[in-house]
């Protein structure tokens, strides 16, 4: 049996299942067994799954398969924050994060491996796009963080902020989430699901017909000029055709939602006073709260982190106005709480190494 013909039923939805089983002659309610046992019981092995008949067991054995992708390396630092290196079938890596606070243990995780979109402070842009995700490769990681270590807790938050534009990757993404969401797998509250994007306007129009979990708009500049150098697809969907989409976005969902506005501080760039009167105007139209990320450098980007002096101020003047603002915390020095920081050549570094835990000290 040629195995590459066999049919991944690790990024199946529950309907996706049901539609698979009725295909093979079997009952829909296969569909919900067999989904508790990948993704409740972490079981990848079908001769385990005791409640399915053995020529039914047999059969799955000859037409389908359940394979995660592969855990490459993973650094752990003192904080508790574990960083994985994850293999995907095309051999690209990307990367995942388990980001563990009081009450919460945070996954953030990757769409795509790479990125076409070439923001100018992003070290997954900068590696270009190798090749998008599929569902198994995204629930997959979900699984690993879930399933690999028992001796970790339970993912409570999930974060589209890894490698890739997951609004350019929508079906395997929409695919992931329907089975965090879903009971019968891991039952994560969409509250707790947040999307990511630098600002695909056609998609988040459309979202809400397709998912109501949490999105956050990477916007990082408050003017055209400076958001076409930082963000360049702000060339394709410009900040007037961003905010309108984002009003629609918000409308579909009356009070119930707002977004959350990521901005990278970065020095002597886009942290200005007068930026922050800028961001202050450009928002007032919508229903947010906002996120101000300290810059994290990386190797062959000039860009540096503004100074805790700038940011405060930056933060003062937006909650002055009205906005909820929080800055993310850098938690321990060796730790870098923003996801997709690995330049290629640090990758390069670590696939050649032997070692599965480097200390994140070393390479951050
Ligand atoms: N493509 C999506 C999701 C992945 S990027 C997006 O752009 O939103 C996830 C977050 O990491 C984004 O807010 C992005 O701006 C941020 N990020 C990228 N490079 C960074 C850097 N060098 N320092 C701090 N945050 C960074
Ligand atoms: Fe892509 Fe997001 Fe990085 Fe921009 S910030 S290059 S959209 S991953």
């Amino acid at each position: 049996m040629n195995t590459s013909k066999k049919i991944n039923l690790l990024g199946l939805t529950q309907r996706e299942l049901e539609e698979f089983f009725i295909d093979i002659g079997e009952p829909k309610y296969r569909a919900v067994q067999t989904l508790k046992w990948i993704h409740k019981h972490g079981c990848l092995d079908f001769d385990q799954m005791s409640d399915l008949s053995e020529a039914l067991r047999k059969k799955l054995h000859n037409i389908a398969s359940l394979k995660p992708p592969l855990i490459h390396h993973q650094m752990k630092s003192k904080d508790g924050t574990i960083k994985y290196l994850i293999q995907i079938e095309s051999g690209s890596i990307v990367e995942m994060v388990r980001i563990p606070s009081d009450n919460r243990q945070t996954l953030c995780i990757s769409s795509q491996a790479g990125c076409a979109l070439q923001c100018s402070f992003c070290a997954t842009g900068a590696q270009g796009f190798e090749v998008n995700l599929s569902a198994s490769e995204i629930i997959g990681q979900l699984w690993l963080a879930s399933f690999h270590d028992e001796k970790l807790p339970p993912i409570t938050n999930i974060v589209f902020m890894g490698m890739g534009e997951p609004l350019l990757n929508i079906k395997p993404v929409l695919n992931s989430v329907d089975l965090m969401l879903n009971t019968n797998a891991y039952c994560i509250s969409k509250r707790k699901i947040t999307l990511s994007t630098s600002g695909i306007a056609p998609e988040i129009e459309s979202l809400p017909d397709k998912t109501d979990v949490s999105l956050a708009l990477s916007l990082h500049a408050p003017n055209n000029k400076l958001r076409d150098e930082l963000v360049p697809i702000n060339k394709k969907y410009p900040l007037e055709m961003l905010m309108e989409s984002c009003k629609k976005y918000l409308s579909y969902f009356g009070k119930r939602k707002s977004i959350t506005i990521e901005y990278i501080m970065i020095n002597d760039v886009n942290d200005s006073y007068d930026h922050a009167v800028q961001l202050s105007n450009l928002l007032k139209q919508l229903k947010c709260k906002i996120n101000l990320i300290p810059f994290n450098s990386f190797e062959g980007n000039s860009y540096q982190q503004s100074s805790l002096e700038n940011i405060n101020v930056f933060k003062d003047y937006l909650i002055k106005n009205g906005f909820v603002t929080t800055v993310r915390i850098t938690r321990g020095d060796e730790v870098d709480g923003a996801c997709g920081q690995l330049s290629g050549q640090l990758l390069n570094a670590i696939k050649s190494k032997k070692s599965s835990n480097i200390e994140l000290k070393n390479i951050t």
